[in-house]
Formats: C-alpha cells, structure tokens, sequence
C-alpha cells in the first residue's frame, strides 16, 4: 500500500508529537487532502515563493515547512496576497502544505538538539523542560539546549566553528564577548531565543547561542553579565541558518517511517536578509 498524507501525518505525531507544540503555534496540515498519494516530501524552514516553486517544480506531493505560513487569524485567502497566491499555487498543483514549528524545537533530537549534536555536545539537556524539573536536571524534552564541549574553546574559535556548520547568510555571526574568553558549557537555542535570555541554565552558561537578539535584550544581558564577571557571552547567527540544520535530522527520520516516500531538503536560502555593509 503506497503513503498517503495521513500516513504522514501518523509519522509526524509519532516524532514530533503535537503535544508539545506552544499554545499559540499552529503546527499540522495547512492545505490538500489527507488522501493524497504520496512519493515526494520537500524539506524547508520557510513556505515563501521560491520554496513553493520548488516544491511545484519537483513535483513534492507535500511542502513540509518549520514555519507556519497561517500563524495568526486568516479572513481571506485571496489571491491578491502573496499567501493566497502561494496557498492557490500548492492546491492547483497538487502539493499539500505542512507545519511541523514548536513541536520539532522541543523534542529529544529538536531544532536545538541539533546544533547541539553539530557541536558535539553530547549530554545536553533542554533549557527550560517541559516534562519534567529544570531543577532537578529532569526531562529531555523542551526548549533549547545546554551541556558541555567535548573541548573547551573561546568564544572565537566557537562562533567560527558555527559560521562553518551553518549554511552562509548575509549577516554571518555576530558576537557579544570577548575572542579569547574560555568557553566549557554552551546554552543555545534555535530560532528567536531572547525569551530564554534570563533562564538560570543560560545565565550559568559561558556562551549563549541563539538568534534574532534586539538592541535591549542583548544589551541589557551583557550589562548583567559583566556585572557579575562576564558570562554568557552571546554568538548570534541567522534564525534560517540555525533551523535549516535540523531539516536533514527530520528528513532522515522520514525515511525511516516512509520507505516508499523520497525526501527531499531545500538548499534554497530563505534567510530574508541578502547583504550587509560593514565599514
Ligand atoms: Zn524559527
């Protein structure tokens, strides 16, 4: 019996059960049928015009995507919006859109749990878990990721070692710290991470890695990090960058559940920012 979207879906619910997605989130079946046959899933962080032709192109039965394209109320799907238009692009061809957002950032092999898998940390445990204590080090699932380097480092040579692990984008990675400042244990987090900047894991961490920091957020860390001897020191690095890493995790475990099924991820770059001028 060949797949279908339902059985995706199955698969989906089974790796990143929507149990664990945010209150706010709208992870799931976005457009098509459940019905759908299917042979082939495209892998990206963003449903935007240059996936959605990729996935038209390929002929994907299915666009599987980390963000939500529908994340807040939607009175119209019209086609003078560029979300109507790329909604009407995938249903005219046949290709189902699918989110898989906060579900796939808290589980045991994550967003997070990549990168710091990428790093080599080996026991690292969720900043702020979500089944079970923080405090008593409990569960493995939550949102992002904190543990040791194999080797210790400097902040330097670390954000060197992520601007190689991570695909290149305009902004490169930015960092708050000292080169030479010594680095053991790393808290880093996936996507936006600035809520988890005041999380006690983080605040104990030599490093913390996320994306997205606003002036406020990061200036005020790092004024109470030198108020209390100069730890964390922040590396950010694209938000697209930092996700699209995990799409070969999620598209390997695909291929496990749907032997039938060819997966596919997008090297597009749909990190929105296209060049930046430093002099
Ligand atoms: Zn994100």
């Amino acid at each position: 019996m060949s797949s279908t979207v339902l059985h995706l879906e199955r698969v989906v619910d089974r790796l990143w059960p929507t149990s664990g997605a945010a209150s706010w989130d709208a992870s799931g079946l976005v457009s098509g049928s459940p019905t759908q046959h299917l042979s082939r899933i495209l892998l990206a962080v963003d449903a935007v015009e240059a996936t959605v032709a990729e996935a038209v192109d390929t002929q994907a039965d299915v666009l599987l995507v980390h963000h939500p394209l529908l994340l807040r109320g939607v009175t119209s799907v019209a086609q003078d919006h560029y979300k109507g238009a790329l909604l009407a692009r995938l249903i005219r061809a046949d290709c189902a859109l699918f989110t898989v957002h906060t579900n796939a950032d808290v589980v045991a092999d994550g967003v997070s749990a990549v990168i710091a898998a990428s790093l080599g940390m080996a026991d690292h445990t969720p900043i702020l878990s979500i089944d079970g204590d923080d405090s008593a080090g409990g569960g493995s699932v939550g949102y992002g990721r904190v543990g040791s380097l194999p080797q210790p480092t400097t902040v330097g040579r670390l954000a060197r070692d992520l601007a190689r692990l991570l695909p290149a984008t305009a902004g490169g990675v930015r960092v708050a710290g000292g080169y030479h400042q010594p680095v053991s244990t790393v808290a880093l987090c996936g996507g936006a991470g600035d809520s988890l900047l005041d999380a006690p894991a983080v605040v104990a961490s030599d490093v913390y890695v996320t994306s997205d920091l606003r002036h406020h957020p990061a200036s005020e860390a790092r004024e109470q990090a030198r108020f209390r001897g100069g730890t964390p020191a922040l590396i950010e690095v694209s938000h697209w960058a930092s996700e699209w890493l995990w799409l070969a995790t999620a598209a390997q475990q695909l291929r496990e559940s749907l032997a039938d099924v060819e997966i596919i991820v997008s090297e597009l770059r749909t990190d929105p920012w296209d060049f930046a001028i430093v002099e």
